[in-house]
């Protein structure tokens, strides 16, 4: 088997793809993949992360949602997965609604290609109030999209919500109130934090 992004030869020799978790990376682009967990404190809620958004993390993230490469989409939750659904045992995983004009340019959406592999139950019923393209736009206009999140499913017990990137928190924050008055509990997982210095987060 090759390494799906370099394309060399992988030797076959870890334990773990004795039991059939095979990694797509090859040792070396794994290596420069390093998971780095992290806790962000926001004001009314924790974040987990993963990994932080640079190098090599921010290009194979690139490349699978803009070059449409679903084949990457296993890559970032491997060696994660077993955590995620031992953690989060029994929730439904919300995900950030996408505009629906990307969604349809893409043909798919990437935030459920990664973590559908987990067989965790999708909440069905977010949506963007308003066509709004976060990319480009300045910090302030991305704030308002913690206002621009509409929840209109049954009530939930146990909810995560999901994400690939936290920058300034606003996407994460407008889930979370659209969501907070109908969940028993709800906790939010972004698979990486970008630019950690400027944030509003700790
Ligand atoms: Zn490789």
């Amino acid at each position: 088997m090759r390494c799906i992004y370099c394309d060399k030869e992988k030797k076959r020799e870890s334990l773990s793809s004795l039991f059939g978790k095979e990694d797509l990376l090859c040792t070396e682009c794994r290596k420069k993949l390093p998971l780095d967990r992290k806790i962000l404190h926001m004001e009314d809620f924790d974040v987990e992360t993963f990994y932080r958004y640079e190098g090599f993390f921010s290009s194979l993230l690139l490349q699978y949602k803009e070059c449409y490469d679903e084949a990457l989409k296993d890559v970032f939750l491997y060696d994660l997965k077993d955590y995620i659904a031992l953690r989060y045992h029994g929730y439904a995983l919300a995900y950030v609604p996408g505009s629906s004009k990307k969604t349809k340019e893409r043909g798919f959406l990437p935030l459920r290609g990664i973590f559908s592999s987990l067989g965790m139950r999708e909440v069905k019923g977010l949506s963007l109030k308003e066509e709004r393209i976060q990319e480009g736009k300045s910090r302030e206009e991305r704030m308002k999209m913690s206002a621009n999140i509409l929840y209109e499913g049954p009530k939930e017990k146990k909810v995560l919500i999901v994400d690939d990137v936290i920058t300034t928190g606003s996407s994460v924050l407008g889930m979370f109130r659209a969501l907070h008055p109908f969940t028993q509990k709800l906790r939010v997982l972004c698979l990486s934090r970008a630019g950690e210095k400027e944030n509003a987060f700790k």
